[in-house]
Formats: C-alpha cells, structure tokens, sequence
C-alpha cells in the first residue's frame, strides 16, 4: 500500500513575484483509490499535478508532499524494511518521485526517429527500475553510515547495478499481458513514436505506459478531454484496469463529469482558488454537472 498525502500545499510560479496558484491543499489518495479532482478552468488542478511530480516551473513556498510506502509495496524486488516509510516528495528530482511509484501523464517523446513504443517502454521501465533501486542503495548507504558513527556493526549493500535489466523477450511478455488486460489492440506496440498518433490514440498510450510501469498513484490530468464516446471508453475500462490489476491509485482530474460515468469516483473533491473547497463521493460529481461551480463558490464564500 502506499498514500500520497498533499499537507497545506502552497506553490507559485518560479520566478520573482511569480503568480501565487496553490493556497492550502490538502489531499490524500491511497493506492487502489479512485479520486476526481474537479473545478472550474484557473483553479489550480494541472499545477497541482505539475507540483507532485516535481515540475521546474513552480515553487513550493510552503507545505508537504509526502509518499507513506507500506512494507511490501514493491513485492520482492526492494525490501522495505519498515512497516511504514515515508518519502518527502519535494526533495526529490521528478525522475526519483516516478521511480518511488508517482506516474504523471505522458512525456511524449514526439522526435525519436525509428524508435517503436516497445523500446521506448521498455527504456522507461529499466530506467525505472535502476532509479529505484539507487535510491534504496542511497538510503541504505546513509543507514549504514549513521550507524557507523554510532558505533554499530554494518553489513555493507552490494547494489545489483545493471544486472535485472528487462530484456527484449522478457519485455515483449509483460507487453502482451498488459494491452490484453487493456484490450488494447496489438499492432499499437509496433507503432514508431514519431508515426503521428491521434489525440485519442496518445491517450490510450497513456493509460498503457502506466500498465507497464505500474505506479502505486497515477495522476491523469484531463486524459479525458477531446475523446469520442468509444475512445472515452475505451480509455476509461484502461483506467479501471489499472485500479483493479494492480492497485494503483488514481487522480482524476477533469473539468467534466463525463468519464466518472465510467470510471466511478471513491471521492469527489472540488477545487476552487488553488485550494479544495469541497469534498464528497460520486454524487457530489452529478450535483455539479446539474448545477455548475456557482453554488461551491458561494457556500465557501458564505460561510469564509
Ligand atoms: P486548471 O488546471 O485548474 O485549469 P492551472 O493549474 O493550469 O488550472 O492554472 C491555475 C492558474 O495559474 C491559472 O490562472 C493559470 O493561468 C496560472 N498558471 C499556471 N501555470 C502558470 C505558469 N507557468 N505561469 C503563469 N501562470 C500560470
Ligand atoms: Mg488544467
Ligand atoms: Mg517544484
């Protein structure tokens, strides 16, 4: 199990007087949860996810970000040797964040000449992996040498550096597995990056990359958006798939309620002016579709 837990956020833009945007969120996915964060165009939804994976254009001026890992979490590839371990996100480059299990959309890599889906995913998943296990070998090591200076006896980590990396073979399994569970149709994985995918097809792609690197939270920013109701769709049961397979938990954010009709929220939260102004389950999400953001503001403001 892991939780990612945003405490009393606050983040603005990265540079000098840079526009204050995030005033206060605070936010708790675990995995295997399905959150919707909504709210109106502005609101500070993209800048939250930007903020959690590391995104050089903001500043964090006060608050946490943190990632509570549960013994366990990577099954037998990395030992977490406490019951509990957490994470300061904000101290980390967004690569080592990804490698802890935070996956943010989808780094489109739209000038790779010849290069297919295949090999660019399985390059994500080896330097996943190897990101991962230096980061543990890190904390380890200052384990080690703080018990040193206290006099302890250490038994020194010997790091498998390269070695484990997912070959071709190997990779082609997980590959078939994961865009059968998907329903994703093969010919996909063949495609070269640069071979123009449509608006939809990326999307899709978005949901796979996230099946192959199995995240423990993915933070899916509008992933709806410019979807046909068939790609809505098929997007959508990726999307539950990844929550059921392999328990990942799941930030939705999206502007319209449409896609909760198929991937139905746990909770519901509403974000107003860079802070979450209102929480509550599906129902919440079907109150807002009737009736707009007008009310949230002026319960908020009514009772401010
Ligand atoms: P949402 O995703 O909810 O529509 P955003 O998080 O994208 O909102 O933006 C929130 C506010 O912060 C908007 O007013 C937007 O113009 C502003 N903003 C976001 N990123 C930047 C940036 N890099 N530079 C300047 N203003 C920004
Ligand atoms: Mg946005
Ligand atoms: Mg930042």
């Amino acid at each position: 199990m892991a939780t990612l837990q945003l405490n009393n956020l606050h983040a603005k833009v990265a540079e000098e007087d840079g526009e204050k945007i995030l005033d206060g969120v605070d936010l708790e996915v675990k995995s295997g949860e399905i959150h919707a964060l909504m709210g109106p165009n502005g609101s500070g939804k993209s800048t939250t996810a930007k903020v959690i994976a590391g995104h050089p254009a903001y500043e964090v001026t006060e608050g946490e970000v943190l990632l509570h890992l549960e013994e366990g979490e990577f099954g037998d590839e990395i030992e977490i040797d406490e019951e509990l371990q957490t994470w300061n996100l904000l101290e980390l480059e967004p690569n080592e964040r990804a490698a802890l299990g935070i996956f943010l959309g989808f780094q489109y890599p739209a000038e790779i000449e010849g290069v297919t889906m295949t090999n660019f995913l399985r390059t994500a998943l080896n330097a996943k992996i190897e990101e991962r296990e230096e980061l543990f070998e890190e904390d380890d090591e200052e384990e080690a040498e703080s018990e040193e200076d206290e006099g302890y006896e250490t038994s020194p980590m010997e790091g498998p550096a390269d070695e484990g990396d997912i070959g071709v073979s190997e990779f082609q399994e997980i590959l078939r597995e994961k865009m059968e569970q998907l329903e994703m149709d093969e010919k996909f994985a063949h495609r070269y990056l640069n071979a123009g995918f449509s608006g939809g097809e990326k999307k899709q792609n978005e949901v796979l990359q996230a099946a192959i690197l199995e995240p423990s939270i993915a933070v899916l920013d509008e992933i709806d958006s410019g979807l046909d109701i068939d790609r809505l769709q098929d997007v959508s049961n990726g999307i539950n798939a990844l929550r059921d397979a392999q328990g990942t938990g799941i930030l939705q954010i999206t502007h319209y309620q449409r896609i909760l009709d198929y991937v139905e929220p746990d909770h519901v939260h509403i974000m107003l002016d860079g802070k979450i102004a209102k929480s509550g389950d599906a129902e919440l999400a079907e109150k807002l579709e009737d009736e707009g953001y007008d009310w949230v503001r002026e319960e908020v403001y009514e009772t401010a």
